[in-house]
């Protein structure tokens, strides 16, 4: 394969993974390729699509250079500490780009790892192509996320409550450094191994903060800073990730592991999609509190880095979790002040974007729609618009847009590029799924896509896809599929 795999992750203490190969599949084929992903990768797109080379995307072929490996991590899941690691999931190598670059290539569902506990080691077709569809519709709403390369079926079923096909997931990532890998590295209590892993993430992702005063207490800074900003682009476009265990939560600030996240399409802050998550902690507006309970357990690993003195540590640490509500506030009313079409600042701001949203929850309306119709030049004719209320907040508005520098017409070219037109609604996404898993038809899967890497732009072509959906068609709880 035309992927020149560098490993820098063996260069780590040997208790950071567990070399492995994947289990060879039956029938290995192409379900969907990501073309513009490989292109951009630097790739032969032209030799990675060749049949004789699918293999490679299924564990079959191992690449020449590739020295393939399964991470130890930890991680509080709903809330529980546990010792984890790649199950179900191994990474072939580091692929640098034509920008200097360095990608992880992992590939998730290829059979049994050390870390596999009871499981299989495999996944199935939909959620492997759920997990592609999602996560490059978030990259082209430029949110930082992990990409998928391919999607290829194995041949084989994988046994869930019944029998699935099963496929593996070609997934590109700036690493795959989570919150989970920190706990691991500070539970094992191995010498150095800690600071090791410090120094590695800081040279990997942070590399300006190297030889800052306390290295260690600007990344933890930066983290912070990077995943305020990551759960309020999530909040702008009503993504709900659903599983924000800490071993879901990437050091370098992608939106990674999509299990039964799902955007919302009524606006409600309450909004739980995840069957598994009955007590709704991953809940929608709960997102930046466990964020913040996520760093506050990543800051807790840092303490014997930040400084020597335990009291002091735990004050440095402290103070910075501290930061994050404001942190995040300030992307928050940034991108909501751009989702309002306002070009400065005023105190009232975040009043009136939050007075608009519990008028939404009140009233039921979707939210992707409602906030691109207020860019329209006539407001839709429905009950919404029409209500006391939202005329009310209308005026308001309308008196904050007149006291900016700027006419309408930019306040309005503002909100078209940054209020979507089309997100992966859940029954487009279920339908595109249901048709690739019960007929091996990828035509939906791949159209769908198509239409998501363009969610900015009204098109003839995206009418039916803006639409939410019927209530017969409303999907009200999705699955991890693991
Ligand atoms: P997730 O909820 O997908 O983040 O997975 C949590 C943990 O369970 C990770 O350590 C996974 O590697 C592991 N896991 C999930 N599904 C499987 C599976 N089918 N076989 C083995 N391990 C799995
Ligand atoms: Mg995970």
């Amino acid at each position: 394969m035309l992927i020149k795999f560098q490993n820098s992750y063996l260069s780590l203490p040997s208790h950071f993974y567990q070399l492995v190969l994947p289990t060879p599949v039956k029938k290995p084929e192409m379900a969907i390729f990501n073309h513009a992903l490989a292109k951009t990768l630097g790739l032969n797109e032209t030799e990675l699509t060749q049949p004789e080379n699918v293999g490679y995307f299924s564990g079959n072929l191992i690449p020449d250079q590739a020295t393939p490996l399964a991470q130890a991590y930890a991680g509080h899941q709903f809330g529980h500490f546990t010792m984890l690691g790649d199950g179900r999931a191994i990474l072939l190598g580091e692929h640098i780009d034509p920008q200097g670059s360095r990608f992880d290539i992992q590939l998730k569902g290829p059979g049994q790892t050390p870390y596999s506990r009871r499981g299989d080691g495999r996944a199935a077709l939909g959620p492997m192509l759920r997990e592609y569809i999602i996560s490059e519709a978030m990259h082209a709403l430029g949110i930082p996320t992990t990409r998928s390369l391919a999607v290829v079926t194995t041949g084989e079923p994988v046994y869930r409550e019944t029998p699935l096909p099963g496929a593996i997931l070609t997934r590109v990532a700036s690493s795959h450094l989570r919150v989970g890998t920190f706990q691991y590295a500070a539970g094992v209590q191995k010498p150095d191994g800690l600071k090791i892993i410090a120094d590695y993430t800081i040279q990997r992702h942070y590399p300006e903060l190297a030889n800052s005063e306390n290295p260690y207490l600007s990344f933890l800074s930066a983290v912070i800073d990077r995943q305020s900003k990551l759960i309020a682009q999530w909040m702008h476009v009503g993504f709900i990730h659903g599983v924000m265990n800490t071993d879901n939560m990437s050091i370098a600030g992608e939106t990674i592991d999509y299990g039964p996240c799902a955007f919302m399409d009524t606006y409600h802050p309450e909004t739980v999609f995840s069957s598994i998550d009955r007590h709704g902690r991953y809940a929608y507006a709960n997102q930046p509190k466990i964020a913040q309970w996520n760093l506050a357990r990543f800051s807790e690993t840092l303490l014997p880095l930040l400084n020597e003195n335990t009291d002091s540590a735990l004050a440095l640490a402290k103070e910075q979790i501290d930061r994050f509500p404001a942190q995040f506030m300030k992307h928050w009313l940034a991108g909501m002040r751009l989702k309002l079409g306002l070009s400065n600042e005023e105190s009232g701001d975040s009043e009136l974007a939050n007075q608009l949203l519990s008028l939404m929850a009140e009233k039921n309306t979707d939210y992707t729609n409602t906030m691109r119709a207020l860019s329209s030049t006539s407001l839709p004719d429905d009950a919404f618009f029409k209500s006391e209320e939202f005329t009310h907040w209308n005026k308001a508005w309308l008196e904050r847009l007149a006291r900016q520098p700027g006419d309408l017409t930019s306040a309005r070219q503002l909100m078209n590029q940054n209020n979507p037109v089309v997100i992966p609604r859940n029954h487009l996404v279920e339908e595109a799924l249901g048709s690739a898993t019960e007929n091996g038809d990828y035509s939906k899967t791949k159209k769908l896509v198509e239409i998501l890497l363009n969610p900015f732009e009204e098109t003839n072509e995206n009418t039916s896809y803006r639409e939410p959906p019927a209530p017969s068609d409303q999907v009200y709880q999705t699955f991890c599929g693991t």
